[in-house]
């Protein structure tokens, strides 16, 4: 049953306190009508009424019942507004005549076979009855890869869309259990459905209920954005209900207090709860490495949902090698957008092109601004990346182009050159190149340098195997800074909290080095656009010799 959208009472102009909906979730139910009802009676009298009961798993038990028979005809009558979900097997689908849901006796409802439910106050309920299959057409206790992308196609593609309120889904989702706490006995990763598992990284509900498993599991909340790259979302809570009067006493009724996601203040919904883990859905842009670790999502059936999402959302992630299984593997695929306004996407028109001063195929050289000498460049993606760490091989190899040839380039003017990356509170990659006068010190002197003064400020400064890949030794998501010196050796360091933005820029710019202190700051370092017009002009002319763009 569908109640429209927008036909919710003016909530809004209530007061703060009266948003509060207090709601009770069930697990299966089995037919065990009177030990439920019975015990929202108990609960009601000690702690007050609840607004509404929301049943997931089996409502109905197997066998014939005359307890139904009762509430059937009223002369029982339940305590609450119930809603419930429909069948997962042959034996209850004749409860459920109407696949658009239907009253099934006084203040018991059944939603219907999948929707969205917008009660009074506004709080939306998403509903998916039944179990998963992958084969068309289902039968009525079924829902299908179709089903679930007609929901979400529904409700996400709107640009204003931010998440529901709950989710209701009879089976588990599956890998609901990674990067969470222990679910028990339930290995979720052979366990649940794929397809409830995209639905809910589509519709990001704040609670998401489910059953099936007569078993209680409050999974830690999970969040729906990726740290760092995305604004901070609200998490969902994802939590299965036992079955009612099961003799172990585990936990069938859960009981929360919500206030409709659309008369929450912004910042009051995006709060992360102190214990928040990564989603455990997501296949990150990271696909390689997060994909030995869960390979599951990504090579099972439902993967296509995941792609899809990626697509709609126009993430960055969608961009890694993953695409060369698009239809079309010859065009050349188009470099990433960014979220918001960027400085340094190509495209995009806040990068500063007077600064620019050679474009390659994925990449492109500017100057710095504020640069520690007149010809320290950066090294860009063309797309929005946001670290080495996400690009493609492609990508990766014309930085590494750019590399070669900038070092061939400082040598023939008695310059070595070292390059930096930090990926902490930046949004865009960017490849600091820093030319040293070989008069100035040798590379040892440099390496030195870098590691007494990171020791100074208690930053573990880490030498990692020369031909090594940053890719490899940075965790998906992970802040890091690292420095490669002309011999190509690298030094890494993992940020955990505090980074000192200009730590690069301070060693270079220290006596040891550069010695010019009064530059470590580059904001010190300004100069009007015309010299850096004139700048740029002249680095453009000095590199065309070595200029490998012009070639063929
Ligand atoms: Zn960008």
């Amino acid at each position: 049953m569908i109640i429209p959208y927008d036909n919710c009472c003016d909530g809004r102009n209530a007061g703060s306190y009266g948003n509060t909906r207090n709601c009770l979730a069930c697990g299966d139910v089995d037919g065990k009508f009177d030990i439920l009802f019975n015990r929202v009676r108990a609960i009601q009298k000690k702690s007050g009424n609840f607004d509404l009961l929301l049943c997931v798993g089996n409502f109905f038990g197997s066998t014939p019942d005359a307890e139904w028979e009762e509430y059937k005809t009223g002369i029982k009558k339940a305590p609450i507004q119930t809603y419930v979900l429909g069948a997962n097997n042959q034996e209850t689908v004749k409860y459920f005549q109407d696949a658009d849901g239907c009253e099934l006796a006084e203040n018991i409802t059944y939603l219907g076979r999948k929707g969205i439910f917008t009660g009074s106050s506004g709080l939306q309920i998403v509903y998916l009855s039944g179990t998963e299959s992958l084969n068309e057409p289902v039968p009525g206790y079924n829902f299908s890869p179709k089903d679930v992308s007609s929901l979400r196609t529904m409700l996400c593609t709107t640009s204003q869309f931010k998440g529901v309120d709950i989710l209701l889904t009879s089976p588990w989702p599956k890998y609901v259990g990674n990067f969470g706490n222990s679910s028990g006995e339930v290995d979720t990763k052979k366990c649940g459905s794929a397809l409830v598992s995209s639905l809910a990284m589509g519709l990001k509900p704040r609670y998401h209920f489910a059953a099936l498993e007569k078993t209680y599991y409050e999974r830690l909340p999970y969040r729906n954005h990726v740290v760092l790259q995305e604004n901070a979302q609200h998490a969902t809570r994802f939590i299965a209900l036992a079955n009612v009067g099961n003799p172990e006493k585990k936990k069938y009724l859960y009981a929360f207090s919500i206030v409709p996601m659309k008369l929450m203040d912004a910042a009051e919904l995006v709060k992360q709860p102190p214990d928040v883990t990564e989603n455990p859905y997501r296949k990150s842009g990271q696909e390689a490495s997060i994909g030995k670790q869960i390979p599951a999502p990504v090579e099972e059936s439902a993967c296509q949902f995941f792609f899809d999402l990626n697509e709609k959302q126009g993430r960055k992630r969608s961009s890694t090698g993953r695409d060369s299984k698009s239809p079309h593997p010859k065009q050349p695929r188009k470099p990433p957008q960014p979220p918001g306004p960027c400085w340094f996407c190509l495209a995009s028109p806040e990068v500063e092109k007077h600064l620019v001063v050679n474009i390659g195929t994925h990449c492109y050289l500017a100057l710095a601004k504020g640069g520690l000498s007149d010809d320290h460049v950066l090294i860009l993606p063309i797309g929005h990346y946001q670290s080495v760490v996400e690009l493609s091989a492609e990508v990766v190899e014309e930085v590494e182009k750019y590399k070669a040839t900038l070092r061939r380039f400082f040598k023939s003017r008695g310059k070595r050159c070292v390059v930096f990356e930090r990926n902490y509170k930046s949004h865009h990659l960017q490849l600091q190149v820093i030319p040293v006068p070989v008069s100035c010190c040798a590379t040892d002197d440099i390496k030195d340098a870098f590691i007494t003064q990171a020791q100074e400020q208690q930053i573990e400064l880490l030498e990692i195997p020369e031909h090594s890949d940053i890719k490899q030794i940075a965790q998906p998501g992970a802040a890091y800074f690292y420095v490669e010196l002309d011999t190509g050796e690298k030094l890494f360091h993992r940020i955990k909290k505090n980074f000192p933005l200009q730590f690069g820029r301070e060693v270079l710019a220290s006596e040891a080095i550069l010695n010019i202190p009064g530059k470590s700051d580059w904001r010190q370092c300004q100069i009007s656009k015309e010299d850096e017009e004139t700048l740029a002009r002249r680095f453009q002319k000095d590199f065309e010799p070595y200029d490998f763009t012009l070639d063929d």
